[in-house]
């Protein structure tokens, strides 16, 4: 039968799904955000696994481009990413669970501590172990989220001297500033701008990557990235910087149904004249959500075949989904063919709007069933 085919090939030919991710893309996207700051620092958030592209390669790809200050959710997750990156900053974004103190000082991790009792077990572990280990403290100048509120960050700024540690970030973060003129969003930087000023020897950060994109205003000394990079547009109806993600799924099968036939679960989409459908091996189990299933009533999302963009018909299986190509040439399409959900001029954003959620979710739901290919990096 087939000898001589390398392993990578054998691979390539067996993968229901391909999920290529774009090193290059992603570190230029840094670069770029990196030179729209100017003397700010260019930090970047990874948690969740670098929003589900795989820590292990987007924090090398993005340390190498020249980001040294990392974000992370979890402490697991700080963990591993200090085995990854042994000379990096970390922060902890969700702060310090009682107790875990000793693992943030033997991974170095900065816990990002948003309330009076973290800042307390914090600044004890420090006076016990006789060391200054820094911490970010988190402001809530608005989104009720995380973070000390404004009188608790007065009282700290009189009573800054009691503790056994110095603070090496106040931070806070924005509710709406993926929405373009939303005041809200101007209301924070004022609650932060005046809070900060009590804290004049401690590096401030404020924007997220909508939050870059508003205005000068919005840097202070760092800034934190995360979607931008990952080639989701932050602000609605914005632009995107390079994309990042390409999903491609194979056709299994190409078959033909007549007119007036129902298609896929419950038969809720019907041809509306003799149709070919191709099925692709892919499914809601890899983050192409039923929400983008077609019906009847109202169209689902779209495919890349053979360069023509194909309707969805009918709903979307765990592991499959069917595909309209009834327009294509003859012979334009075959099993074992590649269809591109996300690239190929469908952006991760398009394709966010047409399952009613946002790239963040999308990239973070796309699973491990896809052959993952990394380039560049
Ligand atoms: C996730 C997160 C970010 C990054 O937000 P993006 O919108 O992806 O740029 C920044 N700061 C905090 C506190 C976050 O939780």
């Amino acid at each position: 039968m087939m000898h001589g085919i390398s392993p990578e090939e054998s691979a390539l030919r067996e993968a229901p799904s391909i999920l290529t991710i774009d090193l290059s893309a992603l570190a230029e996207n840094w670069r770029t955000l990196s030179r729209k700051i100017g003397r700010s620092e260019c930090a970047a958030v990874v948690k969740a696994s670098a929003y589900g592209l795989g820590i292990e390669r987007v924090a090398p790809a993005l340390w190498n481009a020249g980001a040294e200050t990392f974000f992370v959710a979890h402490l697991s997750e700080g963990v591993r990413l200090r085995e990854i990156l042994p000379q990096a900053v970390i922060y902890v974004l969700n702060g310090l669970l009682p107790g875990t103190a000793p693992t943030f000082a033997r991974s170095q991790l900065r816990p990002a501590l948003g309330s009076t009792p973290e800042i307390a077990e914090w600044s004890d572990f420090c006076a016990a172990e006789k060391v200054d280990l820094p911490a970010a403290i988190h402001l809530d100048t608005g989104m009720h989220r995380l973070g000390l509120s404004v009188d608790e960050t007065l009282r700290l700024a009189d009573t800054r001297r009691l503790l056994a540690f110095t603070p090496s970030l106040m931070m806070s973060h924005l509710a709406c500033a993926d929405e373009k003129g939303n005041p809200a969003t101007e209301r924070q930087l004022a609650v932060f701008t005046d809070l900060v000023r009590r804290f004049p020897d401690v590096p401030a950060s404020l924007a997220n990557s909508a939050g870059t994109m508003t205005g000068q205003d919005y840097h202070f000394d760092l800034v934190r990235p995360g979607i931008a990079l990952y080639g989701g547009a932050p602000i609605g109806g914005g632009q995107a910087l390079n994309p990042v993600v390409k999903l491609q799924a194979r056709v299994i099968q190409v078959l033909t149904a007549e007119r007036g036939e129902g298609v896929g679960y419950g038969g809720a989409e019907h041809t509306r004249r003799e149709t070919r459908i191709a099925t692709l091996s892919l499914g809601y189990a890899d983050g192409v959500f039923r929400s983008v299933g077609s019906s009847d009533a109202r169209p689902g999302a779209a495919a890349i075949i053979a360069g023509r963009r194909c309707p969805l018909i009918g709903r979307v299986s765990m592991d499959l989904m069917s595909v309209d190509v009834t327009e294509l040439p003859e012979g334009a399409v075959e099993r074992g063919d590649l269809a591109t959900l996300i690239g190929d001029g469908i952006t991760l954003d398009a394709f966010a709007a047409v399952a009613g959620t946002i790239s963040y979710e999308i990239l973070t739901s796309l699973g491990h069933r896809h052959l993952r290919r990394y380039l560049g990096g």
